[in-house]
């Protein structure tokens, strides 16, 4: 060992993904001084070495670290570096380590080792370990066709050259990654080897060779040689916990490079790391193969009202779309797709390739293009949605990624439609009819109102609806369209946030009489139907106790004014003629 220290700025022990991750990120931030000490012949990705100038120590062996005022000292069997921050990323196969999966290991079913001869060989490895990242690579590298079985992979949990480096075989075409396959079985055709798949996305395949990728162990702080003051000088980090439990700084390959940098070069600007969605996305094919099993419809319209309102259309793939005005279906986006803001769902690493579903009302456009009234579509859905937007209390899920989308995009349409929020009750044509809606609980009264008018209804309809400004009205024109052209209906928009608008709610217009100067007459419940949507605060629903004592919430409701009228709730098995949707 040689007595003469040589300044560094980080010296990275093992040349695995997180070890180049941390390297290259290091030398991109600006440190000057930064090597690699690698035991072996070769780094994870050799071709990221000459790229980024990464100064590589090969066949260097440690020997021990240990730390002096707060400057971490490696001794290698080669030199003795003194250095202001130390990564020990190297890792070790465990030789109890066996494929998950009945896989009779052979000459060409193996755990770690790839052949010697690469050349042209079929090779499928499998796992989903950055360690599973390196197989590929150098699978790659010597020139085998590699197919990438990789299920439970999370792309935003690979160490950033891990990443880098798949996307770059990918988008070469060296290799094809099934993101979210995993054989379940491993047989032989004669001498070669078979991968059953067992999922309706992946044949089964006959490979030259097939390796798995093993969860490696950690070394133990004893076996790296590590004093005790270079434990308590914060300096050393470890990629991953090691094995022995010892509490030394550590994380896990994505993340340790940043706070590494954080806690031992503070000169150095911070870089912002890509969010954890971000990364996700970047792995295209993953998020498309997750798309393709998952999303069922074309979306093939998208109107902005404005920037947070949308009318949208959706088209299925198969089946029809028979519903009856009022109902409601589901739309689900994967929380893979990118959000429009920069707000982190909770939990998200635990869900992220799940589906978000939520329901929507059906919606309509009132007239066709030819200018008679729309009858309901059989093709296509149409939609009303507002964003949500999310906050420091809440993260809505889905409408903040349904605003990223355009028209020709895909998504998830539930299989059935569904809701008894219908016009069933309404048998006879010349029944007054009241639709009260807040913001999109306009949606499934258009559907109704044009089916109403269409069937040639004679009572009077009146659709309110309350909203924060004039241009939360989406339907505006349409339904002064259908008022010029059919005397029994009346559209009465309720903006609140206008200054040149009295702020009103839905239920002064039926304490002041609004509702029936608009009817024409009295809201008499034994010829009214009155449906809500929305706001369940608008709606008002009243609570029965265990007593069949009922409440209604503090603020008033409409509920509770329709009740002190007469009417009655409409529920399963007691027909009445006040109908509702809540939306929350
Ligand atoms: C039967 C049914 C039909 C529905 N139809 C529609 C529809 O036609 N159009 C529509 O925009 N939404 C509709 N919704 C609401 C929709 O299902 C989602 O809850 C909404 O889009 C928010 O989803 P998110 O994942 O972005 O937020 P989430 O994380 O699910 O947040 C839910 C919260 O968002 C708020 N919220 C939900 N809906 C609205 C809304 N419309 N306006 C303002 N705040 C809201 C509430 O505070 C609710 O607690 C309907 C809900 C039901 C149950």
């Amino acid at each position: 060992m040689s007595a003469e220290l040589i300044d560094y700025d980080l010296i990275v022990i093992g040349g695995t993904a997180g070890g180049l991750s941390t390297a290259i990120s290091s030398i991109r931030s600006g440190l000057k001084k930064v090597r690699v000490v690698e035991p072996g012949a070769a780094v994870a990705f050799p071709e990221l070495v000459p790229e980024n100038q990464v100064e590589v120590g090969y066949g260097e062996q440690l020997l021990g670290i240990d730390a002096e005022d707060d400057v971490v000292i490696v001794n290698t069997d080669q030199r003795t570096y003194r250095t202001r921050g130390c990564l020990v990323s190297r890792r070790h196969r465990d030789p109890n380590w066996t494929p998950p999966i009945n896989a009779p290991l052979s000459e060409h079913v193996t755990v770690d080792a790839l052949p010697e001869w690469l050349n042209d060989r079929d090779v499928l490895v499998v796992g989903h370990t950055n360690h599973a990242a390196e197989l590929v690579a150098e699978a790659a590298a010597g020139g085998a066709g590699v197919v990438f079985a990789a299920g439970g992979l999370d792309p935003a949990k690979l160490a950033p050259a891990a990443d880098a480096m798949l996307r770059r075989l990918e988008r070469e075409r060296r290799i094809t990654v099934l993101y979210r396959s995993v054989p379940d079985e491993i047989g032989h055709d004669g001498e070669f080897p078979i991968a059953y798949f067992n999922d309706r996305r992946t044949p089964d395949l006959e490979f030259d060779h097939i390796v798995f990728a093993s969860e490696r162990c950690r070394p133990t702080v004893g076996e790296l040689n590590v004093s005790q003051a270079a434990i308590d000088s914060g300096k050393l980090w470890f990629d991953g916990a090691p094995e022995d439990g010892i509490d030394v700084p550590n994380g896990h390959s994505w993340e340790v490079g940043n706070l590494l940098a954080a806690a031992c070069f503070p000169e150095l600007e911070p870089a912002e790391p890509p969010s954890v969605v971000r990364r996700r996305v970047r792995h295209e094919s993953a998020i498309n193969e997750l798309r393709e099993e998952s999303y069922n419809a074309t979306i093939t319209a998208f109107e902005q009202r404005h920037s947070d309102l949308w009318v949208l259309r959706v088209r299925p793939d198969h089946g029809d779309t028979s519903h009856l005005p009022g109902q409601y279906a589901s739309l689900g986006l994967g929380f893979w797709e990118d959000r429009v803001d920069n707000y982190a769902d909770p939990g998200i690493d635990s869900k992220w390739h799940k589906l978000i579903r939520r329901s929507y009302s059906i919606s309509h456009s009132m007239f066709e293009a030819s200018g008679y009234l729309a009858p309901p579509d059989t093709e296509e859905l149409e939609f009303y949605i507002v964003l949500v937007p999310a906050d420091d209390d809440h993260v809505s899920a889905l409408t903040p990624r349904l605003a990223t989308k355009q028209v020709g995009d895909r998504i998830y349409l539930g299989p059935k439609v569904a809701g008894r929020y219908t016009l069933n009750a309404v048998q006879s044509p010349d029944t007054a009819v009241v639709f009260f809606a807040t913001g999109t609980g306009e949606a499934p009264h258009n559907s109704m109102v044009t089916e109403l008018l269409r069937k040639g209804h004679t009572g009077p309809i009146v659709s309110t609806v309350t909203v924060r400004n004039w241009q939360d009205l989406g339907y505006l024109d349409a339904h002064r369209h259908l008022e010029e052209r059919f005397p029994n209906y009346h559209y009465i928009p309720m903006p609140t946030r206008e200054p040149d608008v009295p702020k009103r709610y839905l239920q002064d217009l039926i304490r002041d009489g609004d509702i029936e100067m608009a009817l024409g007459g009295t809201m008499d419940p034994s010829n009214t139907h009155a449906f809500l949507c929305g706001n369940p605060a608008m709606i008002g629903l009243p609570e029965e106790d265990e007593n069949g004592e009922t409440s209604y919430p503090e603020t008033t409701g409409v509920i509770e004014l329709l009740v002190e009228r007469g009417f009655t709730i409409d529920r399963r098995n007691q027909p009445g003629n006040i109908h509702f949707e809540e939306y929350w």
